[in-house]
């Protein structure tokens, strides 16, 4: 826990990440500064960013609460013109949640619209996490949540790990009523079968806090990155979703949002 350290100290918080974009326009409302985050336990086959998934000591780029906050700050003006804010994505950004609860409570201090963009790849109610969990969901306007694969079977295959605790960070997020966008991103033949989405439709209908469902069309833009990785790219043989077939799974999962 941090929260018995002195307000300088809070700001020396240091942790790990992979890069900043200053002027994001997709990972919440207007415009965001996007800070991804190093380390995650997935390892999704259409992960486009594989560079992010190393953690631990030596990987990424080591900063501190104050060294983000200043450059925040210069981007200030147009992320409150737009009515947007900051996101923490990653990797997973939950694997630096004391981290994030100093960034945020600084960013609170300037009214700053807050957003994390996680799959909640690291949920668990055990107490430590869960502490320092209630205290950033406070600080927190608002969860990107992807759901990729409701078939727990078809998830583990696609991301090396059951869906089962990420299904509960969502139920805690309705508990915390935090509002939430859920992503589900659309792969021909992987996540786009009509079971499996009626499936996370049923699903997302029995949440309260569900804003918005974004179906996001599977790219194969982080593709060179596997390569230079020396990593093998599963699905090569599987090429990107026509426009009507994201409509259609658009459809059938805005019908979910109350
Ligand atoms: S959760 Fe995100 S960063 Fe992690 S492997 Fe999956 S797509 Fe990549």
């Amino acid at each position: 826990m941090v929260s018995f350290l002195k307000g300088s100290e809070m700001m020396k918080l240091k942790t790990h990440i992979h890069s900043v974009e200053s002027c994001g326009t997709v990972d919440g409302p207007g415009l965001r500064y996007v800070i991804f985050t190093q380390g995650c336990l997935l390892r999704c086959q259409f992960c486009h960013n594989p560079d992010t998934w190393a953690f631990g000591k030596g990987e990424g780029m080591e900063v501190s609460v104050s060294s983000l906050m200043k450059d925040i700050k210069d981007y200030l003006p147009f992320l409150q013109a737009s009515n947007g804010g900051v996101t923490v994505s990653g990797g997973e950004p939950l694997l630096h949640v004391d981290f994030l609860i100093e960034l945020f409570t600084e960013c609170k201090k300037l009214g700053i619209h807050t957003a994390i963009d996680s799959s909640g790849g690291c949920f668990t109610r055990k107490d430590r996490f869960i502490q320092s969990l209630d205290t950033l969901i406070e600080l927190t306007d608002l969860v990107l949540l992807d759901l990729k694969q409701i078939n727990d079977q078809k998830h583990r295959a696609l991301t090396s790990i059951s869906n089962k605790h990420i299904l509960d960070f969502a139920r805690y997020l309705n508990e915390k009523q935090v509002p939430i966008w859920v992503r589900h991103v659309l792969i021909p033949d992987i996540t786009d079968q009509e079971a499996d989405l009626r499936g996370l439709a049923d699903f997302i209908h029995t949440l309260s806090n569900v804003r918005k469902v974004e179906v996001l069309p599977y790219h194969r833009l982080g593709v060179y990155k596997w390569e230079a990785l020396g990593l093998d790219y599963p699905l090569k043989d599987v090429s990107t979703p026509t426009d009507d077939k994201v409509k259609w799974a658009q459809n059938i999962l805005n019908e979910a949002v109350v």
